[in-house]
């Protein structure tokens, strides 16, 4: 446990941060936790900013998890920046960060654990497909971080959206004393979704980049217009193959709730678009809903 310069406390054991965290919780202080992988930019800060807002206690935690990459290489490129971390952890607002080793959280790594969470259906689809594994490596960290926490609010963003879902699901079906909030896309002014992985794109592919918010938007006009799943889906993927250095993966309508392809919309029942697209070596993420236009 050290102090830093910006307030927040960093610890980096499980029996640590359990044992502040039920103290906390003795004392009749709510606690709310952000899961990070780190590279914390102004999305990562408007999540700990609503926990700050909303619970007595904020913990951030900063935890590359191997187990969710399935090419290596990403995992090795993934940015590590745990100083400045810690600097827009504190001024967020964060009182802890959690920084766990690898072995901290897996103990006997490099064996796999025996036990894996898995979430049947909601993770093959889209993102599932292309990254086999990643959901597993996602659901098995987030339930082992929220047991280490305890009883708790987590913000998760709606940036990867159907990570949230699957963390919707996986509390639910294993009853986790945790309450799960879901904010919105924090995004660059010209509309490109701030990731970590922006930082690999060179200054032509970060322009071209704004292509997948582009073509979000133009399929929420096509909704809007009436347009029905086929012309919305075409609509977006039109956007993206005029981008030169962009390669599409899916541009889809799908039911908010089970990520299902959305074949008969009424008005009653939510909708997102999701977009996934190659540009130069990163793959990048956006959706919408195209009712409330973000
Ligand atoms: P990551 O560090 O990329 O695993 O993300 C940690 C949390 O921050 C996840 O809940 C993400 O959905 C969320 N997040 C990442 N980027 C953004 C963004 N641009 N706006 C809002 N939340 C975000």
């Amino acid at each position: 446990m050290t102090p830093t310069s910006t307030f927040a406390v960093v610890t980096g054991t499980v029996a640590d941060l359990g044992y502040r965290l039920d103290a906390e919780r003795r004392a009749g202080r709510s606690v709310g936790v952000v899961l990070t992988m780190g590279a914390l930019h102004d999305g990562h800060a408007s999540l700990i900013g609503r926990a700050v807002a909303e619970c007595d206690v904020v913990v951030v935690s900063v935890f590359v998890n191997p187990t969710q990459f399935a090419d290596p290489g990403d995992l090795t490129n993934y940015p590590r920046t745990l100083e400045s971390d810690l600097e827009v952890a504190g001024r967020a607002g964060a009182d802890l960060v959690f920084v766990p080793s690898v072995t901290e959280v897996y103990p006997d790594w490099p064996v796999p654990a025996a036990t894996q969470v898995r979430v049947s259906a909601l993770a093959d689809r889209w993102e599932g497909r292309s990254r086999p594994g990643h959901f597993d490596g996602v659901a098995t960290v987030v339930v082992k971080l929220l047991a280490m926490a305890g009883r708790c609010r987590t913000y998760f963003g709606e940036k990867d959206f159907q990570q949230l879902a699957i963390v919707r699901r996986v509390v639910r079906d294993l009853s986790l004393p945790v309450e799960v909030v879901g904010c919105p896309t924090v995004r660059e002014p010209d509309g490109l979704a701030m990731s970590s992985r922006n930082q690999r794109l060179s200054p032509a592919e970060r322009s071209a980049a704004v292509c997948l918010s582009r073509a979000l938007a133009a399929g929420a006009a096509a909704f809007i217009a009436g347009g029905d799943r086929a012309a919305v889906e075409a609509t977006m993927a039109g956007v993206v193959a005029d981008e030169r250095l962009a390669t599409l993966d899916y541009a889809v309508l799908v039911d908010a709730d089970d990520l299902e392809p959305a074949e008969s919309v009424t008005p009653d029942r939510p909708v997102r678009l999701l977009v996934a697209a190659r540009v130069g070596p990163v793959r990048l993420i956006d959706n919408l809903d195209p009712r409330a236009g973000r």
